[in-house]
């Protein structure tokens, strides 16, 4: 256990293998196969020498951790943030092996990230650290080892960088090696918007199941960046209420509905959710109080929806929310400890690796076009992605219904299954172990 100021905050990638721990309840799968989950492949830990602006030569920790590849090459974002530690990047690797094997992705999990507060540095600075990042990498990646892709607070210009580092290295054109890249340079189309379509297409599967429509959902969002602001349009235009959204900097709430049009627009201007209804026009229009991310959580409202970052839930917290539903976006925003408090006050939540699940889905779309050189319409990525996402929605449901269980553990059985035959299938003890046979 890490101690974490007053609060003790369990080692992430402990916490994350307490899901695999009870999902592990409800499958058959092998002592092998169990021992091999219960490990990172590999972890990478490397130092950037980064030539600033003014000359300095600053070093920067990076990370890049391949979990598990054996449905397929590894697959992962990177993420630049003060935060980044091996064991977030470890347990971010681990959550993607199941996600992938969830969506019945060919790929494996991985993840990278870098410790470092990207809006402190300037664009060339930002490219030099990305660039020598991938020089670091280089040998622990490739288009069927491991591929990339945003996270937070790395975009598709980043992602354009790095692609062309590391074709670079490797005298070749090497498109596939990293997703959620510029249009211009091999990326598809729906993958800026993919996470935030596939969490639309999972509410949109799940609430009907509870006789819940669209104008009668009352929505409260942190974190408006990729994967929130994009969602909250989705639903908007579907007709859900959205009353409250957060970044980093606080939150504003309406118990009237917000305009999210204007907010985002707003957003984009101010880069700041608290200034986005104190200045303009928006301002006269809807009335708004400023809150707090803690008090946006806690907010009495049908859907919550953690669009930021992980354990914004915790023991500490939970027994304060009110949702009924929590959809998580944000990669592990709630820890084991609040998922049992959150079960007990009858708070269904569905997990992570499902909802946020578009980003990949999207992602291997591009992966694949790369390798074809046949690229697809908007409409047509947008139609793989429903099928895909709607039919392991249905799957995870039908999972939890059958075995009584919550959502999170029947998607993790899901990816379980999969995962277990395809380690099976690589050799087992039973090869092994001599027989009288
Ligand atoms: P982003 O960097 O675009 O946005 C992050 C948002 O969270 C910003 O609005 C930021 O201000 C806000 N934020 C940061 N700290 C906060 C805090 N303490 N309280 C409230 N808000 C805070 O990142 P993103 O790509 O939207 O990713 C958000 C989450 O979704 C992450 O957990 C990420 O791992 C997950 N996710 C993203 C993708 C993707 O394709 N973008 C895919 C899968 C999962």
């Amino acid at each position: 256990m890490q101690n974490l100021g007053n609060s003790t905050v369990p080692s992430l990638l402990s916490d994350a293998s307490k899901r695999l721990e009870q999902a592990l309840k409800h499958v058959t799968i092998s002592e092998d196969a169990i021992a091999r989950l219960q490990h990172p492949k590999t972890s990478l830990s490397v130092s950037i020498p980064v030539r600033m602006d003014d000359g300095r030569l600053k070093v920067f920790s990076g990370y890049r951790v391949r979990y598990d590849d054996t449905r397929g090459a590894g697959k992962g974002g990177v993420r630049y943030h003060p935060n980044v530690s091996l064991d977030e990047v470890q347990s971010l690797a681990f959550w993607m092996t199941f996600k992938c094997a969830l969506l019945d992705l060919p790929f494996g999990g991985a993840k990278g990230g870098i410790t470092v507060n990207p809006k402190e540095l300037s664009k060339a600075e930002l490219e030099r650290l990305s660039r020598g990042y991938i020089d670091a990498i280089a040998d622990a990646i490739g288009v069927d080892t491991d591929i990339l892709a945003p996270d937070v607070y790395t975009n598709a210009t980043i992602m354009g960088w790095m692609m062309d580092q590391y074709s670079t290295i490797q005298r070749q054109l090497c498109r596939g090696v990293v997703t959620g890249k510029p249009l211009s340079l091999g990326g598809s189309n729906g993958r800026d918007t993919a996470t935030a379509m596939g969490a639309f297409i999972v509410i949109q599967t799940m609430l009907p199941k509870f006789q819940l429509n669209p104008q009668e959902t009352t929505v409260a969002i942190q974190g408006f960046g990729n994967a929130g602001s994009a969602l909250a349009g989705f639903l908007a235009e579907a007709g859900y209420k959205i009353v409250a959204v957060s970044d980093s900097k606080g939150g504003i709430y309406a118990p009237q509905g917000l305009d999210i049009a204007s907010v985002r627009e707003h957003k984009n201007q101010s880069r700041e959710m608290k200034a986005v209804y104190c200045q303009g026009s928006v301002c006269s229009i809807v009335e708004h109080q400023v809150i707090s991310n803690q008090e946006l959580l806690a907010l009495d409202v049908d859907v919550l929806i953690p669009a930021a970052l992980e354990n914004q839930i915790t023991a500490n917290n939970a027994d304060d929310i009110k949702a009924k539903y929590i959809f998580e976006v944000a990669n592990g925003p709630i820890s084991s400890d609040a998922d049992k408090i959150l079960g007990k006050k009858g708070i269904y939540v569905f997990p992570d690796i499902l909802v946020n699940a578009g980003g990949v889905t999207v992602s291997y779309f591009e992966w694949v076009q790369n390798r074809s050189g046949w690229y697809w319409t908007l409409e047509e990525v947008n139609q793989r992605l429903k099928a895909k996402m709607e039919a392991e929605a249905e799957n995870t449901w039908t999972i939890a219904k059958d075995l009584i269980i919550d959502a999170r553990t029947a998607a993790y059985v899901n990816a379980l299954n999969r995962l277990g035959t395809a380690l099976d299938a690589k050799g087992t003890r039973n090869y092994f172990v001599k027989t009288d046979k």
